[in-house]
């Protein structure tokens, strides 16, 4: 039956996407663990072998190239790695793992390497342990190559697929090449996690909320998501696909609609303008937009240019890449947000601290400030980039004033040795900071003084005024944008930056929804910066509201009670938005 094959989730990125599931389960580690077919085990056991083949031919072209460079002796451990793999007991257990459990050969080689690392672990003798790493490393080797493989293997397919997992994470998000994912679903995951933001800047729909997903999907299985509803059709009839192409098409109508208007600016019909910038995660970004749609890079996102790495970008890399997004903008400004990591926001390359309380711990800023070096050379790069656009720059995670000022020293500090070694650094750089933290909407009248603009980092802000992990699905309903506080205190930092006479925006994602950003226009925002694909439904809604309509709206949402009653107010307006519209199409004879 029909409902039995439609699993209902939350819609955390717009968009209709039909295609087949490619299944990615992190076991331990970060080695993705999936369910093979029946018919698939022979063949994942072959691929296995032949994995472990090239591996030990990787080792003797590694012995033979040590041995003629540092002599017979320092290339033997090579010899001894390649004695490891050629163990037939190792390999048959693994065998033995994926035709029982039938699982993907990554995962059985992850089980091999955690049991040989248990067994070693257990042994007595402090010297016999320290062979662990020896038994272990070759199956690593194994291991990277079947990974490799598989990468190869989806991006060399024809056709792109649908991500399935057990919990939206940007790791998993940033799996594949964003032309191979037509859109992600997870069972877990927050509608403001780091992996949703990377979704609606992709452009893709992407679901969460779906239990028990994984154990119904197979390797392959068609799959219809539609993100708007949030909900994923498995297994997809004819009828269905009829439905989802004729949804598609009207959807490519109202997107080819949006993009006639986007480049005109957001004025609303008595005069008053929204800035609309764009957030950036990646240089690729880049084409996702025309910069001619948009009034800047309100805010990059330069932490998942760090993650796109293997290792921390140099000085070099970095400028190289700030240049880059500087040049393209050309003169639009591009407000470069210093390394804000920590949360789900991890660097593979830089470790940092098991904490019980992430959200509440080492992050943003706090890192930066830290280990300063990094700071020095983020900043370094920014400003011998400076003079090749206009750039803004951005702290996150800020709680005081002393972190200010902090960064401010070290910005001089930077500016002066950059111009003794005879760099040119624009004259000009405003310094701005992210509201994010409760504690800088209580001080921002001192903080306002010291600062050029504000940005509110809302996805933050909501999960600290509310007490709300935004990543914790458990807590999921009561992260509520919504909720009277928020708007209270959305409406209270717009008037702080007015009255000090700073632009202030919301970078957040609750910006990119059109009836939303309107409201912040009607509370005094002075911009938003959103995801590039709501770019047009803002603009064109600015265009078709007056600012009086526009300021009826941040009133109704800050006397709101309950949040029931905020959402009230915005559908009213989309619907009269909506009524509007169609009533102009009737007259024009269609959009
Ligand atoms: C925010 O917190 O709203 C924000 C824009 O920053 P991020 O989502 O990267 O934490
Ligand atoms: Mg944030």
């Amino acid at each position: 039956m029909l409902t039995k094959r439609l699993v209902n989730g939350v819609g955390v990125a717009p968009g209709l996407a039909l295609g087949a599931a490619h299944v990615v389960r992190s076991g331990s580690g970060s080695v993705p663990t999936w369910s093979v077919a029946a018919d698939e085990v022979e063949p994942e056991v072959q691929r296995l072998r032949l994995a472990v083949e090239e591996a030990a031919l990787e080792l003797t072209r590694q012995q033979e190239a040590v041995a003629s460079a540092s002599g017979e002796q320092e290339a033997g451990i090579f010899g001894v790695h390649r004695a490891v793999l050629e163990d037939p007991g190792a390999l048959k257990r693994a065998m033995e793992t994926i035709r029982e459990e039938r699982i993907n050969a990554e995962a059985a080689v992850q089980n091999l390497v955690n049991r040989l690392r248990q067994t070693m672990q257990s042994m007595e003798g402090e010297s016999l342990r320290s062979f662990s790493a020896d038994f272990t490393e070759p199956w690593e080797i194994v291991l990277d190559y079947l990974m490799q493989k598989n990468r190869e293997r989806i991006l060399s397919g024809a056709s792109a697929v649908i991500l399935a997992a057990e919990e939206l994470t940007p790791k998993l998000v940033t799996y594949l090449a964003r032309e191979k994912i037509l859109a992600v679903v997870a069972e877990k995951g927050g509608r403001f996690s780091h992996g949703a933001v990377l979704a609606r800047s992709f452009g893709i729909p992407c679901i969460v909320g779906l239990p028990n997903l994984l154990a119904r999907l197979e390797q392959g299985m068609q799959l219809w998501v539609d993100g708007d509803a949030g909900t994923v059709q498995l297994r997809p009839g004819k009828e269905d696909v009829d439905l989802f192409l004729e949804r598609r098409a009207r959807r490519e109508t109202r997107q080819a609609y949006l993009q006639l208007h986007a480049g005109l600016p957001a004025v609303t019909t008595d005069g008053e303008e929204l800035e609309v910038e764009v957030n950036v995660e990646s240089v690729r970004d880049l084409e996702t937009f025309s910069k001619e749609h948009c009034d800047g890079v309100g805010l990059l996102r330069t932490e998942f240019l760090y993650m796109e790495r293997s290792q921390f970008p140099s000085e070099e890399e970095q400028y190289r890449l700030y240049r880059r997004v500087l040049e393209h903008m050309d003169a639009r400004p591009v407000t470069l947000r210093t390394l804000d990591i920590g949360c789900d926001k991890q660097l593979p390359y830089f470790q940092t601290p098991q904490e019980p309380n992430p959200a509440l711990g080492w992050r943003g800023l706090r890192i930066s400030l830290e280990w300063q070096d990094l700071l020095r050379v983020q900043l370094r790069a920014a400003l011998r980039a400076s003079v090749h656009g206009s750039l803004r720059l951005l702290l996150p995670m800020v709680t005081s004033i002393e972190e200010i000022r902090t960064v401010r020293t070290v910005f001089d500090e930077v500016r002066g040795q950059l111009l003794n070694q005879g760099y040119d650094v624009a004259e000009n750089i405003p310094v701005g900071i992210m509201v994010e933290v409760p504690a800088t909407v209580f001080t921002l009248e001192t903080i306002l003084a010291e600062v050029d603009f504000i940005s509110v980092g809302s996805n933050d802000l909501v999960q600290y005024i509310l007490a709300v992990d935004r990543d914790n699905s458990l807590v999921a309903k009561l992260y509520d944008p919504y909720h009277p506080a928020v708007l209270k205190a959305l409406s209270q930092i717009a008037l702080a930056a007015r009255a000090a006479g700073k632009p202030a925006s919301v970078c957040g994602e609750l910006a990119g929804d059109y009836a939303t950003a309107l409201a912040l226009l009607g509370m005094g925002y002075s911009g938003v910066s959103v995801a590039p694909n709501f770019l047009g439904e803002i603009k064109v809604a600015v265009r078709e509201t007056s600012f009086a309509d526009a300021r009826n709206l941040a009133g109704s949402l800050c006397h709101a009670t309950t949040s029931a009653d905020a959402l009230e107010a915005l559908q009213s307006l989309r619907r009269r938005l909506h009524t509007r519209r169609l009533a102009s199409e009737t007259e024009t004879g269609g959009a």
